[in-house]
């Protein structure tokens, strides 16, 4: 059998599977759920010693942002599950008199995940997670980048689920590209914007409905009321934490003028008392994923804008935490997502300024802005739009399960995360029921002198 009438075959299983109708009941998706959390909890150690052989992630890292987010995310889930799959009751139309109508959130089907390196393991489960909460099949393929990672993905969701119901599909992009071109219900992508490009074309020659979590430049802006120490603390904290690879990340730091000298002496002195004076022997700080991402990111080290930091060593892929100063628009820096521990300092002059330059760029998947001034709050709030965004604080909008995540713009489209995830996996189909007595023949033909009485009925609307 050639690779793609496997994949297909797979997915033909899945199909049947799914139309047994087996996934749907409240209780198996509670059970799945249970079942993977568990599994995940029992591999904690596996799951840390991949991702430390596949780039060095410390085991706190792993376990906040790979683990712990999970099993919450799971437990979330668990507890509000049977409320999201009632049907919910809305209120009728007049003209529909006599009906009692409902939206019953009906699972897609079979459902593709593909996953991004950064967060290895998350990023490919937690999407599934909105798959078996809204009673689909999945198929995931994990990242290339991370082999120990998706091959720890790959056994753990063989020795806990059939294939029919959940597989990992492993492999890089010919492998994803064979698999787009098979007929899924829902398609969930996670990664850059210009390969979300190509998901996007290939989901809409086969109208796929298709969520995309994609990427971009994150803005960081700080007004001169800013408290600097703990703006500075928080910013190297979001910044640096998985070397700098994560979405949200702040991209750079957009600085009210007068205050942009003390907060790169802040910003500086954080990264001693976080990774000490030689970042490269601290326990704490990632490795960059592969040779060819460090000779992009080594690029883009503009040595005499280097505030501090800036030592690389190829062999073992370290890139130090660099803050770059007197950085401009027009600097190779700032064209791409930059997706390492690489941060420009660029300085504003006044506030509708800095809107005014965020707003010519394209929309970023975060926005963070940190300032003690309530004015100033609301109108970088009101006046600029990017996928999620934290007041005084980088990267924690996505913890919180209440919270929708996802892009706008090119940073992608579609939400999960709690409810979210749930409802990127269901259609929500309108129920309208009526019962066959009365059948008011005000709707039928002949029309006949219905015109009038129609009219005034709206009027009343
Ligand atoms: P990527 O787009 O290179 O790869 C993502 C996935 O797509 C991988 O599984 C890969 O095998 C597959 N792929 C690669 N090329 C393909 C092609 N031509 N056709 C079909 N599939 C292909 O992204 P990445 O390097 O793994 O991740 C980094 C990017 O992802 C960054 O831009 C980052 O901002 C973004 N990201 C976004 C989120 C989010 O939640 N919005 C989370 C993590 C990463």
């Amino acid at each position: 059998m050639r690779p793609s009438e496997s994949l297909n075959a797979l997915v033909q299983q899945q199909k049947a599977f799914f139309n047994t109708g087996q996934t749907r009941p409240l209780a198996f998706r509670l059970q799945m759920l249970r079942r993977l959390g568990q599994a995940i909890a029992r591999e904690e150690e596996a799951i840390t010693a991949a991702l430390a052989a596949d780039f060095g992630k410390p085991p706190f890292e792993t376990y906040a942002t790979e683990i712990a987010i999970l099993l919450s995310e799971i437990k979330f889930m668990e507890r509000h599950l049977a409320k999201w799959t009632k049907l919910k009751r809305v209120k009728s139309s007049f003209l529909n008199f006599p009906s009692s109508d409902a939206i019953y959130a009906e699972p897609y089907g079979v459902s593709l995940v593909i996953g991004a390196w950064n967060y290895p393991f998350q990023l490919t489960l937690s999407p599934m997670l909105g798959a078996i909460a809204a009673g689909c099949c999945a198929i995931l393929k994990p990242s290339e980048l991370t082999p120990a990672t998706s091959q720890l993905i790959a056994r753990l969701i063989q020795e806990h689920f059939p294939a029919e119901y959940l597989a990992v599909v492993q492999g890089g992009p010919e492998v994803s590209q064979a698999l787009l071109e098979l007929p899924f219900d829902k398609i969930f992508f996670t990664g850059s914007v210009p390969v979300g490009r190509i998901v996007a074309q290939a989901a809409a020659r086969q109208l796929i409905p298709v969520t995309l979590e994609l990427g971009g430049k994150s803005p960081c802006l700080v007004d001169e009321t800013a408290n600097l120490t703990v703006a500075a603390r928080r910013i190297v904290w979001g910044k640096f934490l998985n070397a700098g690879q994560t979405c949200v990340a702040p991209d750079y730091i957009l600085v009210q003028e007068q205050v942009a000298g003390p907060l790169l002496e802040k910003l500086a002195q954080t990264l001693t008392d976080f990774y000490g004076a030689n970042p490269a022997q601290s326990p704490d700080f990632a490795r960059i994923i592969n040779d060819r991402h460090f000779q992009r990111l080594q690029g883009l080290i503009d040595k005499e804008r280097v505030y501090a930091g800036g030592e690389t060593d190829a062999s073992t892929r370290y890139m130090a935490p660099t803050l770059l100063s007197g950085i401009t628009w027009d600097h190779p820096l700032m064209q791409d997502e930059i997706f390492g521990p690489l941060l420009p300092v660029l300085t504003y002059q006044d506030l509708p300024q800095a809107i005014a330059q965020v707003n010519a760029r394209p929309k970023p998947l975060a926005l963070y802005f940190f300032s003690e001034d309530k004015k100033a709050k609301e109108m970088v709030l009101t006046q600029t739009s990017s996928g999620g965004m934290c007041l005084n604080d980088t990267v924690s909008h996505l913890a919180n399960p209440h919270l929708p995540f996802g892009g706008v713009g090119t940073s992608g489209h579609g939400n999960y995360h709690g409810k979210a995830s749930f409802e990127a996996f269901s259609h929500q189909k309108s129920v309208l029921m009526k019962p066959s007595t009365p059948d008011l023949p005000l709707r039928y033909p002949p029309y006949q002198k219905k015109l009038d009485w129609m009219k005034r009925a709206f009027k009343w609307l």
